[in-house]
């Protein structure tokens, strides 16, 4: 029996091996929070990313490892990769982790992004002028849901969120005042197979993931999103799910960033997908065929932040399945989703508002 080692036990830890146990494959878990989403379905390892001796524990008997975590240490996973292979490959972690290098990425792939300039450790300010107000002022790493981003709107405004950052590294990024923001979530086999989901539209607040939908007709970008994924996954030997987050502009995709991991913006996919994410990225790292990713009707998620629903008011909306992540509710913390799938566009509205009704978040 295929046993795959995880680092990372939270939610999409979880999800994964809930898609996976189907297929007949193992879990175990690395993380070093002792009570963890996935912990409560498989063996978890509890130490620190640097502890070699508990990741040599770790590794005994695991044919290949997956993170769902894109801040996992990159030695940690260097270090994994003496015992089975790794995937995604350790080299798409390294430009995930770092904003900088993320964008300088995209654009030696032809893929657009916001303007953007480096700042710190001898980066200059030089291109401040061209990138102009309002512009996002962000670190370059360990940034995620928002945090560690200021929106500048002058040169004071920017030396203040400099000083707030310390002397951590930075990058400042031209404000697009996007109409819509969508993800394209892609996934490559071993053998180098492609298949990608619809082009979900996402709405955040506050910098976090509130909903994602998916229409039944194909978004006009889809092919061109589809294309940037393609250039990713190819460059870099990928093996697994990868999400690009993009702002879309006067019919055009600039990318905003990647995680080469399974989605918050493709959980959707789980009730509303022939197959869902979590199952395609397992089939992808143990080398199975890809599954289908079709969605079943027009599909939704709502994120459930900070506060856990009573279950039947959620399951009284007919279509309505809540995931619940066994996580206690703290402000901003995401402790589950509510996938929703309907016949229309206008009735998946019509559900999503229900939820949010329910929600008290209208
Ligand atoms: P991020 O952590 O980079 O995904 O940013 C979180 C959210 O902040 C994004 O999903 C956008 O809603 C918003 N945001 C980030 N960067 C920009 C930008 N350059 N222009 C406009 N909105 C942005």
């Amino acid at each position: 029996m295929t046993s795959i080692g995880i680092l990372g036990a939270g939610q999409l830890g979880r999800m994964l091996a809930l898609a996976g146990y189907p297929l007949g494959v193992r879990f175990r878990f690395f993380d070093p929070a002792l009570d963890s989403p996935a912990g409560h379905l498989a063996a978890h390892v509890a130490a620190a990313y640097d502890d070699w001796d508990a990741l040599r524990q770790f590794a005994e008997g695991v044919d290949v490892f997956t993170y769902e975590f894109e801040n996992v240490p990159v030695e940690t996973v260097r270090f994994l990769a003496q015992f089975a292979p790794v995937f995604p490959p350790p080299l798409a972690l390294e430009k995930g982790q770092d904003r900088l290098v993320e964008k300088s990425f995209f654009q030696s792939l032809g893929i657009p992004t916001p303007l953007f300039s480096g700042f710190g450790s001898g980066l200059g300010s030089e291109k401040t002028a061209e990138i102009g107000f309002p512009a996002v002022l962000k670190t370059r790493r360990m940034g995620y849901d928002g945090k560690g981003q200021f929106l500048v709107r002058d040169e004071a405004d920017l030396a203040d969120a400099l000083d707030a950052l310390k002397s951590q590294d930075a990058i400042l990024e031209q404000f697009i005042p996007f109409e819509r923001e969508v993800s394209i979530i892609g996934v490559r086999g071993r053998d180098g197979t492609m298949v990608f989901y619809p082009l979900t539209v996402n709405v955040h607040r506050e910098g976090i993931l509130r909903t994602s939908a998916v229409g039944l007709a194909p978004h006009a970008l889809q092919a061109q999103a589809e294309e940037f994924a393609r250039r990713v996954m190819e460059a870099l030997g990928y093996v697994g799910v990868l999400a690009i987050e993009f702002f879309e502009k006067n019919g055009h995709l600039l990318a905003n960033e990647m995680a080469p991991r399974v989605h918050n913006s493709g959980h959707w996919t789980i009730d509303g997908a022939v197959t869902s994410q979590f199952e395609n990225h397992v089939r992808a790292v143990v080398g199975l065929p890809l599954g289908n990713t079709s969605a079943l009707g027009a599909a939704g998620m709502v994120n459930l932040i900070g506060v856990v629903p009573e279950a039947a008011d959620i399951l009284n909306i007919e279509g309505a399945h809540l995931h619940l992540y066994g996580k206690a509710p703290r402000p901003g913390r995401k402790v589950g989703h509510v996938n929703v799938l309907a016949s229309s566009e206008a009735r998946l509205a019509g559900k999503i508002e229900e939820i949010n009704n329910v929600l008290g978040d209208a």
